[in-house]
């Protein structure tokens, strides 16, 4: 499998912010988007064995951490490296994907305890199916990038989206954190607009940044 990194830190996102967790991050990704922090750098791909992985990650258990973050790039485009990792991992393990890859998804899903599933804007089809597996689980939330700006259309049809599909689970407005080409963060406006569409159609809605950013951690 191709790992770009294995560390400790503290989930930085979404309602499980704060937690201390290992980070197994996958190298690489099916899609590209605008303000990506982890873009694919060939020199950054490491060949590892499952026997690598979890070596370097036990040690790291001795910090007593919540849970283990299974993220990337996009780590369900490795789907043969999870059915093979997951299942060793001795505390619970946390996917963040892009929610984009139903099919793997359901290869894999009861491996896991917590979802951090992004929706991407271009992606509904895929976001339905994803969402449809994840039914019934708990411990799950939908997490959107806002950037500043994002068109009223895009927003509305998005929201439909979600409260088709999702309408309960917890939907967390994550305003970007600006990186290379992204410059610019969301408004006060850009968020107040978002909240307020989001919030008339599903039960759940909160915005959080990105934590460990504004903390200068990993
Ligand atoms: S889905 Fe995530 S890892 Fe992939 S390009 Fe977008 S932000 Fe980057």
């Amino acid at each position: 499998m191709y790992i770009k990194e294995i560390f400790y830190s503290f989930q930085g996102e979404g309602p499980w912010v704060g937690y201390p967790q290992i980070f197994v991050r996958f190298y690489g990704c099916n899609i590209h988007c605008s303000y990506c922090d982890e873009p694919d750098f060939v020199h950054q791909r490491k060949p590892y064995t499952v026997e690598q992985v979890m070596a370097e990650l036990t040690p790291l258990l001795a910090k007593r951490p919540h849970s283990i973050s299974i993220t990337g790039g996009e780590p369900l485009i490795q789907v043969e490296a999870l059915k093979q990792l997951v299942p060793l991992l001795p505390i619970p393990a946390y996917l963040e994907t892009n929610g984009t890859l139903p099919k793997h998804l359901s290869e894999v899903v009861d491996l896991f305890e917590y979802f951090s599933v992004d929706y991407k804007p271009g992606f509904d089809k895929e976001f339905a199916e994803f969402m449809a597996i994840l039914s019934g689980r708990k411990n799950v939330f939908v997490k959107w990038v806002l950037t500043k700006g994002f068109p009223v259309l895009e927003l509305k049809k998005m929201i439909n989206t979600i409260a088709t599909v999702a309408p309960d689970v917890p939907f967390v407005i994550q305003p970007v954190t600006p990186f290379g080409p992204v410059k610019d963060k969301a408004t006060a406006e850009d968020i107040e607009r978002a909240y307020n569409f989001a919030h008339q159609k599903l039960a759940d809605v909160r915005v959080i940044p990105q934590a460990h950013k504004m903390l200068g951690l990993k």
